[in-house]
């Protein structure tokens, strides 16, 4: 992770650059020489404090300089970048704001400062203000697709995914492409569980038939059937769907086991959904993906799962080892169990799950990455401690 220092010269040796630039490119002018003169030594007066960590009085030293050059108005608004990305977004703000409200600037300026203002918001967590300013900026030529996308970011936040499949439509009409099939598809997909919560299953199948319709066969999307399927009594075809998809995708088994063994509570289903967890099983894959569903998720205590775990276990010299001595050989079953909670805690100790974008660990899975907010980057990673031993 950079530190803050380094921010601080990154943003000092842009800034020298950017210096160097307007000097090299102004300097010669002799009609403009008590002008530049005395912008240079403004700017070095605030490239001083900024070394000196003096950031608010830089800060003032800008806010409070004349009329700005294109140059002098990118430096600023670079500074008030690495400002927001210090955390420091008071300042950021302040320096943004002020290029907003200079009479002097042109649309282009003030357009430029208007988007690092509403980003600088929107880093606060201010979303209402962050909001009005993307509203009117979503018509600006260079910056309406990028205000519209942070739009988009907004409604993630807040949940609002009506307004999100809207404004994708805006998005990929200015531009195909803009926003992908696979994101829209988990939009309609939040929709079909914010529909499945209000109890309104009909209008949770359309939504995933939205979903299917912009990616066939998304697993996020044969999910939630399933649990609609088993919401409505049909829980034949709930089993069979979670058993396709476990089979053909063993690495989600930690999604799939937990719906299953729910099912598996009701005695009349409890035979099929033996078969699926043999079915399932029967790879080393899928044997496995059982095993680390079991130990994830301390609420399936169902005998019929924890065998699963207990025939994996007995295949792995360095599980079997941590099994007491006593335990070994005679009733697995029950030495298994015994060996559960420590096995839980020590895949716990490890990420489970990481993003491919940004890196992001987790211990749970997400289907938008917290870091990066990339959609279906997270996936379960076998870095963990307890995963290592076993890959
Ligand atoms: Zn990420």
């Amino acid at each position: 992770m950079p530190t803050e220092s380094t921010f601080l010269f990154a943003g000092l040796l842009f800034l020298a650059a950017a210096l160097g630039y307007v000097f090299a490119r102004f300097g010669d002018a002799d009609d403009e020489e008590e002008a530049e003169a005395s912008a240079r030594t403004n700017f070095l007066r605030g490239f001083r404090y900024l070394l000196n960590e003096e950031s608010d009085r830089a800060v003032d030293l800008f806010t409070g300089a004349n009329d700005l050059s294109d140059d002098a108005m990118e430096t600023q608004l670079a500074l008030g970048t690495l400002f927001r990305r210090r955390g420091e977004i008071d300042r950021a703000i302040r320096l943004h704001q002020n290029l907003v409200e200079r009479q002097s600037s042109s649309v282009a300026q003030r357009e430029a400062a208007s988007f690092a203002l509403a980003e600088d918001y929107l880093g606060a967590g201010l979303f209402d203000r962050a909001e009005e300013i993307f509203i009117r900026l979503r018509d600006s030529r260079v910056h309406g697709v990028d205000a519209l996308k942070r739009l988009l970011r907004i409604c993630e936040v807040t949940s609002d995914w009506d307004r999100a499949v809207d404004l994708c439509a805006e998005l990929n009409r200015l531009g195909p492409g803009n926003v992908s099939r696979s994101q829209l598809a988990h939009y309609y997909c939040e929709l079909a569980e914010q529909a499945r919560l209000q109890k309104a299953p009909e209008l949770a199948r359309q939504m995933l038939t939205q979903a299917e319709v912009m990616e066939p066969g998304k697993v996020r999307a044969v999910l939630i059937s399933a649990d609609l399927a088993a919401d409505s009594g049909r829980v034949d075809d709930s089993i069979d769907s979670l058993s396709r998809l476990g089979s053909a995708r063993p690495n989600l088994l930690g999604e799939v086991l937990p719906r299953l063994m729910g099912l598996a509570s009701a005695a009349e289903h409890r035979g099929r959904v033996a078969e699926a967890l043999r079915q399932m099983g029967a790879t080393p894959d899928g044997l496995r993906g059982i095993a680390l569903g079991v130990i994830r998720d301390p609420r399936i205590s169902d005998p019929m799962a924890i065998e699963y775990l207990a025939t994996f276990v007995s295949g792995q010299p360095v599980l079997s080892a941590l099994l007491s001595p006593e335990d070994r050989g005679s009733d697995s079953l029950a030495g298994v169990a015994r060996l559960r909670p420590l096995l839980h805690k020590v895949l716990k100790a490890g990420m489970r799950f990481q993003c491919g974008n940004c890196g992001y660990g987790s211990a749970v899975m997400h289907w938008q990455c917290p870091g990066c907010r990339s959609w279906d980057t997270v996936q379960p990673t076998s870095s963990g401690v307890l995963e290592g031993i076993l890959s």
